[in-house]
């Protein structure tokens, strides 16, 4: 066990309560970390640093930027065994996914930031009459900006926040996930190495109502970027409402594959196996919902719980593992009552539903989940309805196209979705009309960083990604200049 400190100012610092929260492994229950409990006054000090080294790299020239993010995302490459490894260790996730998805995704975000502000460009604008003006937007730092993401892909969703910031030249006070910090404190090592000024980034770790509150309270916190729950987020944009801060929230969903007639299966199976399981079935992006074409509902429902009672559950570590631990037993405990819930409502198990046996020795106290494949839930049930974050899909059929697209649409959610047909013109036609921020269509998880990323409906407010999220964390001011000339 060692400990997990704040980052402020360059130092790493003990939290000024002395306080700290224990952390477990979640695969074998062994005690991990004991990480800094931050409350309001280790973000003031956080806030004091920012400020003050925002002077400075908020007039650093991009290209400046651009050469400190690059060595950046180069210091993740370089070691991404040992964060793979910890992110493994403080997740529950499989190695392999950390090594493959995690830590090279969290490099290809500080990578495309830095690269992507040295070829931004702005708007202009030609103005003819009463008098002749050109006008340009022209974009400035917001400041000191604050950073909140959880658990589920650590690093990952950290750094999708904090290089884009950092990249438009603000000074950010970020917040880990308290399960999951101790990748964000190796990042911290990373960008001091490569030469990120003291201040510019500071990283308060702690619990959600102390830190992560103090970081939106805080009155030099110019916008908040957070990934989360749903009710956390309403929460945010209560108090950013209340502030006149922009928040940018990326929360749940439960997102719909739907497997249409003439969907190719040697495709769509494998890949909605991957798209409910990958993770444990802890993406938001996950899907939890699939609905076939009646069709076509006998043949996919046989072969895809075929598949999933192939996958293999057990130690993080082994190299054949599909699925590693959730991320703790109380949250295991939250899917195993979704899953319930869908039973008595009048759903059937149709593979999983319970607790592994046959772990190895190492992990037989981990927080392990059978994946699982439900049937004949009722789209109204709980279970269908709101978001689980857990090896759990259901499976529904559908006779008309409109029926997949106000089953789809019939949640509170509305981050993502995925139509399986070899149509393009219906996948176009079914696509348009999803309430989704993402649709995929014959793929799943294909992500382009320079694509608008976000949900609709209650999956969040903004977009990250590419130029938005460069926007999100600029001030604008529209330029007019009166050339004299009257036309
Ligand atoms: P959570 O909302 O409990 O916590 C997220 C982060 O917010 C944590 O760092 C937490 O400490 C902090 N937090 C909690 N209360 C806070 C408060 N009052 N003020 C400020 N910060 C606070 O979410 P979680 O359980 O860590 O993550 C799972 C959720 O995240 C799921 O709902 C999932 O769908 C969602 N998620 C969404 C996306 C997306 O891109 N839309 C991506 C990943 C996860």
């Amino acid at each position: 066990m060692y400990d997990v400190d704040h980052f402020i100012n360059g130092s790493f610092e003990a939290s000024l309560s002395g306080e700290r929260i224990s952390r477990e492994n979640p695969a074998t229950g062994a005690s991990l970390r004991a990480v800094a409990r931050g409350n309001a006054a280790d973000v003031a000090r956080a806030a004091d640093a920012a400020q003050r080294a925002f002077a400075v790299w908020g007039r650093t020239p991009a290209a400046e930027r651009s050469r400190i993010l690059l060595a950046i995302a180069a210091g993740i490459d370089a070691r991404l065994d040992e964060l793979a490894r910890l992110e493994c260790e403080d997740t529950g996730k499989p190695l392999a996914l950390a090594r493959a998805l995690d830590i090279p995704r969290a490099a290809a975000n500080f990578r495309y930031f830095a690269t992507a502000i040295l070829h931004d460009a702005s708007e202009s604008f030609v103005t003819e009459r009463p008098v002749h003006a050109i006008n340009y937007v022209l974009r400035k730092p917001l400041g000191v900006v604050g950073c909140i993401s959880p658990w589920n892909l650590p690093l990952y969703l950290f750094t999708w926040k904090i290089a884009p910031a950092l990249a438009s030249g603000n000074c950010v006070i970020a917040k880990p996930s308290e399960l999951t910090p101790t990748t964000a404190t190796v990042l911290c090592e990373i960008a001091r190495a490569a030469g990120l000024p003291p201040g510019v980034l500071n990283v308060v770790h702690g619990l959600g109502a102390e830190a992560g509150q103090a970081i939106v309270d805080c009155p030099q916190v110019r916008a908040i970027s957070f990934t989360g729950g749903t009710v956390t987020g309403r929460r945010i944009a209560a108090r950013c409402g209340e502030r006149l801060i922009p928040a940018s929230l990326e929360l749940g969903g439960k997102n719909a594959a739907i497997v249409c007639e003439d969907a190719d299966l040697s495709v769509a199976l494998p890949e909605i196996v991957r798209s409910s399981f990958l993770n444990q079935g802890e993406i938001c992006l996950c899907s939890s919902r699939i609905l076939v074409h009646r069709s076509r509902m006998k043949e996919f429902t046989e072969r895809f719980v075929d598949a999933v009672r192939a996958m293999k559950v057990g130690d993080p570590l082994a190299a054949e593992t599909d699925l590693g631990a959730l991320v703790s037993k109380a949250h295991r405990e939250k899917v195993i009552a979704a899953i319930e819930r869908g039973v008595a409502d009048g759903g059937v198990v149709a593979c999983g539903g319970g607790v592994p046996r046959g772990l190895a020795p190492r992990v037989a106290q981990g927080a392990f989940l059978e994946p699982t494949v439900l049937l004949g839930v009722p789209a109204e049930s709980s279970c269908v309805q709101e978001e689980t974050f857990g090896p759990v899909v259901t499976v529904h059929g559908f006779d008309r196209h409109r029926d997949a697209v106000a089953m789809a649409n019939g949640t509170r959610y509305g981050l993502a979705a995925s139509v399986w047909t070899r149509d393009l013109s219906r996948a176009h036609r079914i696509a348009a009309k999803l309430d989704a921020g993402t649709v995929w269509v014959n793929c799943w998880m294909l992500r382009d960083l320079r694509v608008p990323f976000g949900g609709v409906k209650d999956s969040g407010i903004g977009r990250e990604g590419g130029h938005e999220a460069l926007r999100f964390f600029s001030d604008v001011s529209n330029v007019c200049i009166a050339t004299g000339e009257v036309l």
